[in-house]
């Protein structure tokens, strides 16, 4: 009897936490099985997205006032977030950040997923009103000035070694923006926004500043446009992309097993997230790990749950709860880099 207590692998902790592992795969499963119904549902009646286009289309309607980014707005907000997936895999993760938690203590509705999820909604309207404006003017100016560039290799290859060459190529570029905006400064201002989460959740995944989209956007227009590659549009993959980068900003204690060495996991990008500075710089990738690897930026420990955020105290953190609060950070944190822009210039170059 005292041996066993003694045992520490038999403490009630240790218990709890064996438990808690090996009922986090089957919760995981059950999330993915009924997303994956959901969305063979929503597929074969079309009964609920029918409805959902019904309903969009009447908010568009019912406002005729509204400029027409707008009702693109209602139109995506609706679908996104009246669709049945959304709340599948959203009670799922969120049911996965009780049973393995990276970082103990951290409420499932904590002030950082209220403020994230007000980012979601910023980052939206203002992608919608903006980003297609300037992809036009960048696209009318490449094919102005730069259309020679254009090489058509990717395209004559056969479709599927077209798509897994395209898809590398978008995530070594997405590896590569993300390296640059955290090595120039003026990029990396804009950046910390995404970094200052210490309560990171889902929704962290779109808190962006908008000088962030239009900074990839401009790095890598280039090279997309010269390979003649776009984004997936098939609503399976690009839900999974979507969800996959999502769920890795969430509170999980999990490295995905021998899939850790492949592709980035809520543990790789927590590192990346670290506020301790023998992390800083690190695990850069979006889907695989192997830029990190040809590059030398990947963190070789997988078992580090570290703490998250930036450093700098004089960051607009959300600590107060209410609506006017989560506001007041949204305004102050969106001119947060500006002030740092403006406190560069009247300091002068260091
Ligand atoms: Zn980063
Ligand atoms: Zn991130």
């Amino acid at each position: 009897m005292i041996e066993a207590s003694a045992d520490p692998a038999r403490s009630p902790e240790s218990r709890l936490r064996s438990t808690r592992e090996v009922l986090a795969p089957w919760v995981a499963g059950a999330g993915l099985l009924a997303a994956g119904a959901t969305l063979w549902v929503l597929r074969t009646t079309e009964t609920i997205s029918a409805d959902l286009d019904a309903f969009a289309a009447w908010c568009g309607t019912t406002l005729p006032g509204l400029p027409v980014f707008l009702k693109g707005y209602y139109e995506a907000a609706v679908g996104t977030f009246l669709n049945p997936v959304f709340f599948v895999a959203l009670i799922t993760v969120l049911a996965l950040e009780r049973v393995i938690p990276a970082k103990a203590g951290q409420r499932i509705l904590s002030v950082g997923l209220a403020q994230d999820f007000l980012w979601v909604g910023l980052d939206g309207v203002m992608r919608l009103a903006l980003i297609p404006v300037y992809a036009a003017l960048l696209k009318a100016v490449y094919d102005r000035y730069l259309g020679w560039l254009t090489l058509d290799v990717v395209k004559a290859w056969p479709t599927p070694a077209a798509l897994v060459a395209s898809f590398l190529v978008i995530d070594l570029l997405a590896w590569a923006h993300h390296f640059v905006r955290h090595k120039i400064s003026v990029f990396w201002y804009f950046h910390t926004i995404h970094h200052s989460q210490p309560e990171m959740n889902l929704f962290t995944d779109l808190r962006v500043h908008l000088a962030e989209r239009i900074i990839a956007l401009s790095l890598t227009f280039i090279p997309l446009s010269m390979l003649q590659i776009g984004m997936p549009t098939d609503l399976y993959i690009a839900l999974a992309l979507n969800w996959y980068t999502r769920v890795y900003h969430a509170n999980l204690r999990t490295n995905y097993g021998v899939l850790k060495h492949v592709l980035v996991t809520p543990q790789s990008h927590r590192i990346h997230h670290s506020i301790e500075p023998r992390h800083q710089d690190k695990n850069f990738g979006v889907i695989f790990t192997v830029w990190d690897r040809l590059f030398g930026t990947l963190y070789p420990h997988y078992d580090e749950y570290p703490e998250t955020g930036i450093a700098d105290s004089r960051f607009p953190l959300e600590q107060h709860r209410g609506l006017m609060g989560v506001f007041r950070s949204l305004a102050a944190q969106f001119y947060y880099p500006f002030r740092l822009l403006l406190g560069r210039r009247t300091e002068g170059p260091t």
